[in-house]
């Protein structure tokens, strides 16, 4: 059952909420304890809200664009009452007093939250490993589980593809963490135009780079959240009040230097790109293919060091018995809170913003952005939509990824990090298998451009 089918039936009260709610649940704690998705289930509150709903259904004509459906939320984005940890040991015990408006869109829709998905450490990694030293269980891959699950929103997209209820889950890319992970789960990822949706109540990475959006078994589960999830909130003052552009899908551009990758990945991908009933071309955007890794870890690690300033020990999450001057006390704090990765990201993003660096790195790499933009923009004027494999390869296993260098690690997110730069909407849909695992399509829009996306990604989901 689609997630369409399964809320018409809630809404028609062929479906009880608060017992389809309780098997859900039960399914969700099983498919955790072997798993991993989840670094909470959030049972009480599921419970109350699905009480709530079946009142509303037969009390008040109430109905619901997500009536009774499941939702699965990031553990970086805050539900109300919740912990909300954004996977690091520094904000354990954290629960915030209010929802994400992304969260909160939902719940006022009829959706059930019924946990917080695990991930990399604030988000910092491609493969939720980087569990902040080991405070969290890392997501096993789906269909193998000596292999990853991707990331940084693995967990989410874990429960996506292992989930037989109805269910989305509420992902957050900065650098390409919705993508990487649903295509290494082989479910659906949509990463909105920037602005689209609220970031309020977001726990913030890189605020000029983040966004909400819905990972699910199809390209329609993703659209009716998305659809609820997005428009201007004067909570966040970076949404935009922008409708979503009606574009056309006719002709596409494959982006010749991202099939250089594993060949059976890029058969499965060309083969889809003959189903969709386009023209297309190759095309080469040299300026993001070069330069969008270092731009990105420049601003991703600059804007995160200075977010992560505020988790001292004193307003959040972990404190320690109150010793030695401040200096003293939030160095112990933050020695002890954060992990190796995000100590890493906050070395690197001190450096490159400091007086003295700013120039040579910092602003530099603010002007490679908008370069990229421009250069996106002027292949837009060509193309309704960009092409390639979202990943070069299928998940690796756990032991492959423990052998890469820290700028090996880096060099993953390749193929799905210019988009992300440059804040442009982009879907991975699952496309074929590769040794069983498998394999994910990438579709690239211009700004709200989200509709020809979706559109796509329906063709290549046939
Ligand atoms: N892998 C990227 C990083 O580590 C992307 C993370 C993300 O999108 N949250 O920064």
């Amino acid at each position: 059952m689609n997630i369409k089918q399964h809320i018409e039936k809630i809404n028609k009260q062929e479906i009880n909420a608060v017992e389809f709610t309780y098997k859900a649940l039960d399914e969700a704690k099983k498919i955790n304890g072997e798993y991993h998705y989840l670094n909470v289930v959030s049972e009480e509150l599921a419970i109350e809200q699905a009480k709530q709903l079946q009142k509303s259904l037969s009390k008040k004509n109430f109905k619901g664009k997500l009536a009774g459906l499941p939702i699965s939320v990031k553990d970086s984005i805050c539900v109300r009452g919740v912990e909300s940890a954004a996977g690091s040991k520094i904000l354990k015990g954290y629960k915030p007093l209010f929802n994400a408006t992304a969260v909160q869109r939902c719940i006022d829709e009829g959706a059930i939250i019924i946990g917080k998905t695990s991930q990399d450490e604030f988000g910092f990694g491609s493969f939720s490993t980087n569990n902040s030293d080991g405070a969290f269980k890392i997501p096993l891959n789906p269909f193998d589980k000596e292999r990853v699950t991707g990331g940084s929103s693995g967990g989410a997209a874990g429960l996506a593809q292992k989930a037989d209820f109805p269910h989305v889950s509420l992902g957050e890319s900065t650098g390409g963490s919705i993508a990487c992970p649903s295509s290494f789960c082989g479910v659906v990822g949509l990463c909105p135009t920037y602005g689209l949706v609220s970031r309020f109540g977001l726990i913030d990475y890189g605020n000029s780079l983040d966004k909400i959006g819905p990972i699910g078994k199809s390209v329609g589960d993703c659209e009716a959240v998305l659809e609820v999830i997005s428009g201007y909130d004067e909570k966040d003052s970076t949404s935009m009040k922008q409708e979503l552009k009606k574009g056309k899908v006719e002709k596409v551009g494959l982006i010749k230097s991202f099939f250089n990758v594993d060949k059976e990945v890029k058969e499965a991908v060309m083969k889809t790109v003959d189903r969709l009933g386009v023209d297309y071309e190759e095309v080469e955007l040299p300026i993001m293919a070069k330069y969008c890794i270092p731009a990105y870890y420049v601003l991703a690690t600059a804007e995160a060091s200075t977010n992560l300033a505020k988790y001292c020990g004193m307003r959040y999450g972990s404190h320690l018995p109150l010793e030695g001057n401040f200096d003293e006390y939030f160095t112990a704090v933050r020695s002890e809170g954060f992990g190796a990765e995000a100590k890493r990201r906050i070395l690197l993003g001190t450096f490159v913003r400091m007086a003295g660096y700013r120039e040579a790195y910092y602003l530099k790499a603010a002007k490679v952005r908008t370069k990229i933009i421009a250069e996106y923009k002027e292949t837009f004027k060509k193309f309704d939509a960009l092409v390639n494999p979202t990943m070069p390869m299928i998940a690796p296993k756990f032991e492959e990824v423990s052998s890469l260098t820290p700028l090996q690690n880096f060099m993953m997110d390749v193929s799905i990090c210019g988009p992300n730069l440059a804040g442009l909407p982009h879907l991975s849909v699952p496309c074929g298998f590769s040794k069983k695992m498998p394999i994910g399509i990438l579709f690239v829009g211009d700004h709200f451009h989200e509709k020809s996306l979706i559109e796509l990604g329906r063709r290549a989901e046939q």
